[in-house]
């Protein structure tokens, strides 16, 4: 039987109903408005679709939006002086810069120049440790769209193999952290699979729960699972233009072949892209009740 597709855009969709909810609730109840920067260096058209996505999106949910687009020449100084800046502006609970950044500027320092609390992105380090002990105030946005997809879908987590390919610092290795957590909603027997591991397909073949974030394209093919499996794929990859100049675009699994044997599968475009703005929304209303001592 042909896999459910796990819709990213109507979940997504959801959740912001949700928040958008207790956007207005928090502005009625305590004047309060939570506020979003977000910092693009130069001129990457990806990047500018991005950006602009996360502008649109605060502004359909009420929350206050601060957009700043600096030319490629900016130096790291001067984008430290623009964070340090946020990092004081009582208005701002959110700062999200936009990668990657320009080859002279140190990708390190400018997030570590980001205070905490204000790092809804969750790359800090302290937030990254947070996480891994069990104690995150802010979850990274893709991977926390990740398990609200699982979780919203109904598939059981607790006690599941889970098999992640790829682990990167933005998806990979928090992923596989929060589904390993002794927790509600995760409690999961996780591996992670890279480019070192000697043979994928064994771990892919026993797994409940597959997750693929390697960004290549038919990473993950049907004969590496088995019948009956859930996958997530994160990958997303440009293969070309469309006669009208659009980018076409596929993520790293083989959907039309692996549809057929998965239980579920989320779809690219339209499945964990939507979540992942939208879980940054999320970790914005929440650095802002935490600022408020309402969290
Ligand atoms: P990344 O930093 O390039 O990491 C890719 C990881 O996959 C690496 O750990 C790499 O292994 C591993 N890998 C690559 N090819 C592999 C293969 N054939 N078999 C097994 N492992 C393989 O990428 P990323 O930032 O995690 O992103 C991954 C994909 O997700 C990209 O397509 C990206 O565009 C997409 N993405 C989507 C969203 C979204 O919101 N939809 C958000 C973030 C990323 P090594 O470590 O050994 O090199």
């Amino acid at each position: 039987m042909p896999a459910e597709i796990i819709s990213g855009t109507e979940n997504a969709r959801q959740i912001r109903e949700e928040l958008k909810e207790e956007i207005a609730e928090l502005k009625e109840k305590y004047n309060l408005v939570p506020g979003l920067a977000t910092i693009l260096v130069g001129e990457d058209p990806a990047s500018q679709v991005y950006v602009g996505q996360k502008e649109k999106t605060s502004q359909a949910l009420g929350i206050y939006s601060a957009r700043y687009d600096l030319p490629a020449e900016t130096s790291e100084e001067e984008l430290l002086n623009l964070i340090d800046k946020l990092n004081k502006d009582q208005k701002i609970h959110g700062i999200l810069v936009q990668l990657p950044l320009p080859k002279h500027i140190n990708e390190t320092n400018v997030l570590y120049a980001i205070d905490p609390k204000k790092d809804v992105d969750g790359f800090h380090p302290v937030n990254v440790g947070k996480l891994m002990i069990g104690e995150p105030d802010f979850l990274p946005c893709t991977p926390h769209g990740i398990q609200q997809l699982l979780l919203r879908s109904g598939i059981k987590i607790d006690g599941a193999e889970v098999v992640v390919v790829g682990r990167s610092n933005i998806v990979g290795k928090p992923i596989a952290n929060i589904l390993l957590q002794k927790k509600e909603g995760a409690n999961a027997t996780v591996t992670i699979c890279h480019t070192g591991t000697r043979d994928i397909s064994f771990h892919t073949k026993r797994a409940d729960i597959i997750i693929v974030a390697a960004g290549k394209p038919k990473a993950l093919t049907a004969d590496m699972v088995k019948e009956g499996v859930v996958v997530i794929d994160v990958g997303v990859n440009r293969i070309g233009k469309s006669e009208s100049g659009k980018d076409i675009l596929v993520g790293d699994v083989d959907f039309e072949a692996v549809k057929e044997k998965a239980r579920a599968i989320t779809p690219v475009p339209g499945g964990v892209g939507p979540m992942t703005i939208t879980m940054l929304m999320l970790n914005t209303l929440k650095a802002a009740k935490l600022a408020a001592g309402l969290a």
